[in-house]
């Protein structure tokens, strides 16, 4: 057996004990580079692999290797070579197909009103959005049963829309367009239902909606207050429930907090599965970088991909349209844009960098610091007054200047349950407007920790 046949049944094996998107992102371009005296020699397309294949992975292979040579007692990973030379040297030839691949954002599937390009291969798992990947994965193991409805939220650009037509994409595989999905914003339904209702036709919404496998409405907050649509909304809802039918929803935050929603509907929404996505930290924006860059072969040296994961901070949206710039030059000038050229580019698109490495323990410690409390403090179990404050406060930063998930905050602090880091941040939200001392302590508080002291 060569390496590489050894190789593809370890990773055969793997590819069934990791998430799917875990493993196309992290391991699918590895190779079997040597073994010898007991060392395996793995190799990875780049350094930001290698290291997370070392921290994430490096047991499972270990132990996948013993299962077939129990002489193996070591893996070491390496940026290997192949991968670099293969992407340098196709990136100078595939100047014209690149473009293709950017028109193919356009072909939307007139039946599901899916976008090809969204699929799990392309998105790339991190610790903001790995609940809600796992959730994902979930939904489409046990169709209409157990999650339902998939409620995700979270911020703007943090991957709803791209997660959620992933799972139609996948569905559609999976079942061999057995299932019938549909993805509509919810601007469209919307839409659709005061069309119905000026023309007296209800019955339109009802043969649109109603029979389809999976329904997936795409930032669902835009119904909430809208009455009539949110009682067509609640019917077809109901209609497709009772049927086993799946319902996958993405929203900008947690059904509790739609105000304008009627209490039945929000009672619907959290009967199922509900999970957040957060702001993507360093590791997935440059992660996510590369692998747009990657897809397009694109080629750009290290110290840029950084550079750029470094400045832009608030979500994916702004990567890839800095990815699309790169992408436009790239094509103009048909040779690899140097680290000066994308210095420009950024400082042209950002206007402000803030919250440059603010990590969460040093918010926890400045607000300890500002309270003459300990950071112990902060993430223990007391209730009295003097530490409750500070820790909804650390909570609502850690949300604010951050942007984690609730389910990270919450573990942050002491392994408290998302659900207190929700409470917290709304109670502190709220309070907000009402409190000028609050303001002032906040306001105090953010300007600390972005001077980094
Ligand atoms: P949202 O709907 O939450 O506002 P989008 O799904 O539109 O965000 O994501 C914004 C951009 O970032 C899209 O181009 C999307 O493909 C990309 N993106 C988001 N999350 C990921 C991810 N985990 N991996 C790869 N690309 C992502
Ligand atoms: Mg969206």
């Amino acid at each position: 057996m060569t390496n590489q046949e050894f190789w593809q049944t370890v990773l055969g094996e793997i590819e069934l004990q990791i998430s799917k998107p875990s493993f196309v992102t992290w391991l699918k371009n590895s190779e079997l580079i040597d073994r010898q005296n007991g060392v395996a020699l793995v190799g990875l397309p780049s350094n930001f692999a290698k290291e997370w294949a070392e921290k994430h992975y490096e047991k499972l292979i270990l132990g996948s290797l013993r299962g077939r040579d129990e002489t193996t007692r070591k893996v070491e990973f390496v940026v290997s070579q192949k991968h670099r030379e293969r992407s340098a040297s196709t990136a100078a030839a595939v100047a014209a197909p690149t473009y293709q691949l950017l028109l193919s954002e356009f072909n939307v599937d007139p039946e599901t009103n899916l976008n090809p390009r969204y699929t799990f291969a392309s998105f790339v798992v991190g610790s903001s959005n790995e609940m809600a990947n796992a959730a994902a994965q979930a939904v489409i193991r046990e169709l209409g049963k157990k999650y339902n409805p998939l409620f995700l939220y979270g911020g703007v650009g943090v991957g709803k829309t791209h997660l959620i037509q992933a799972i139609g994409n996948e569905i559609k595989k999976a079942y061999q367009n057995q299932a019938k999905v549909r993805y509509v914003p919810s601007e469209k339904f919307v839409n659709d239902v005061v069309w119905a209702m000026r023309n007296k036709r209800m019955e339109t919404i009802k043969e649109k909606y109603r029979f389809v496998d999976v329904l997936i409405i795409d930032d669902i907050q835009f119904i909430g207050g809208k009455k009539r649509t949110e009682e067509e909304f609640f019917h077809t809802f109901n209609a497709l429930y009772e049927n086993n039918k799946q319902i996958i929803l993405s929203s900008d935050r947690s059904p509790r907090f739609l105000p304008t929603l009627s209490e039945r509907l929000r009672s619907r929404f959290e009967g199922g599965m509900t999970c957040d996505i957060g702001y993507p930290d360093y590791e997935l924006r440059l992660a996510v970088l590369r692998s747009r860059l990657q897809e397009e072969s694109i080629p750009l040296e290290d110290s840029a991909v950084e550079l750029i994961a470094s400045r832009i901070q608030k979500n994916l949206r702004e990567i890839e349209g800095i990815f699309k710039k790169i992408s436009f030059y790239y094509q103009q000038k048909k040779k690899p844009l140097v680290f000066k050229f994308i210095e420009q580019i950024l400082n042209e698109s950002t206007q402000e960098v803030a919250n440059v490495n603010v990590t969460p323990a040093q918010v926890i410690r400045v607000v300890a610091e500002f309270f003459e409390i300990s950071p112990q403090d902060i993430i223990g179990r007391s209730r009295k007054k003097e530490v409750v404050e500070p820790r909804q406060i650390t909570v609502y930063l850690l949300k604010e200047m951050l942007g984690l998930s609730y389910v990270f905050i919450g573990k942050k602090l002491g392994e408290r349950d998302h659900t207190t880091a929700i409470y917290a941040y709304e109670k502190m939200a709220g309070e907000l407007n009402r409190s000028q001392s609050l303001q002032h302590k906040i306001l105090s508080l953010k300007e600390i920790i972005q001077k980094g002291v």
